[in-house]
């Protein structure tokens, strides 16, 4: 596919447009202050920053092109009704990493049986946002309001920690990100399943596996 890249010179950009390309897929980078133009491609990638992604993404629908975000810490269902009024898709997950996406889902099986825990997530100093998407998703799957301990820190890079809680006993479950290349699987999943995917928003890569 021919695909935009909002953000290819960041963090998560710069480990995923070698990972994209090696798929076959040809990658056109979009940097801030270049225009949003995606004329002619078949979808767009952004990971960018909470402020740029709602600008980009609907600059993207509004070319009439398809857009797989991965930027968190901003309102995709503002954007909803734009893509379904023009039949294309916008994909966000709060994260690409299919081992993060088990561990949401084995919280979700744990809470069935313990009901207290509490999310302790960790990333690197430059994200903006907090509590992380992956965090706020989790406490929603898992429910009772769980509290979220945020560390940002140098030498981090995606991690968070479940910890539930019982009489006599703890379960802790824990996903690790040590590499951004790991959010590449997610991304080409996104990008081989985005036209089975009904017009408007999905959120989430559980709804692609
Ligand atoms: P980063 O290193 O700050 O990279 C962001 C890149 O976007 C920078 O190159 C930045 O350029 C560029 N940019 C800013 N505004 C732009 C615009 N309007 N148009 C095009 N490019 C623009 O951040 P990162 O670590 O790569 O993370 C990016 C985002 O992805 C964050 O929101 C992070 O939380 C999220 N993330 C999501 C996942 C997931 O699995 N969903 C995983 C990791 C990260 P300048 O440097 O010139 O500002």
């Amino acid at each position: 596919m021919k695909i935009a890249f909002f953000g290819a010179e960041g963090k998560v950009g710069r480990a995923l447009v070698p990972v994209l390309e090696g798929a076959g897929h040809e990658v056109r980078g979009i940097e801030l202050g270049d225009a949003p133009d995606v004329g002619g491609l078949d979808a767009a990638v952004d990971f960018t920053s909470p402020t740029a992604a709602p600008a980009n993404a609907r600059a993207v629908l509004e070319q009439g092109v398809s857009c797989i975000v991965g930027t968190t810490g901003w309102d995709p269902e503002t954007l909803d009704e734009l893509a379904r009024e023009r039949g294309l898709r916008l994909f966000v997950a709060p994260n690409f990493s299919v081992g993060a996406v088990l561990m949401m889902r084995f919280a979700e099986q744990a809470a069935q049986h313990f009901p207290r825990a509490e999310i302790i997530e960790l990333h690197n100093e430059a994200k903006l946002d907090t509590p992380s998407g992956t965090a706020t998703a989790t406490a929603r799957l898992i429910g009772g309001d769980p509290a979220i301990h945020s560390v940002r820190l140098p030498g981090l890079v995606a991690h968070q920690e479940v910890i539930f809680g019982a009489e006599g006993q703890l379960l802790t479950i824990r996903h690790d990100t040590t590499g951004r290349e790991s959010f590449g699987e997610g991304v080409l999943l996104a990008l081989e399943k985005l036209t089975t995917l009904p017009p408007g928003l999905t959120v989430g890569l559980d709804a692609l596996l």
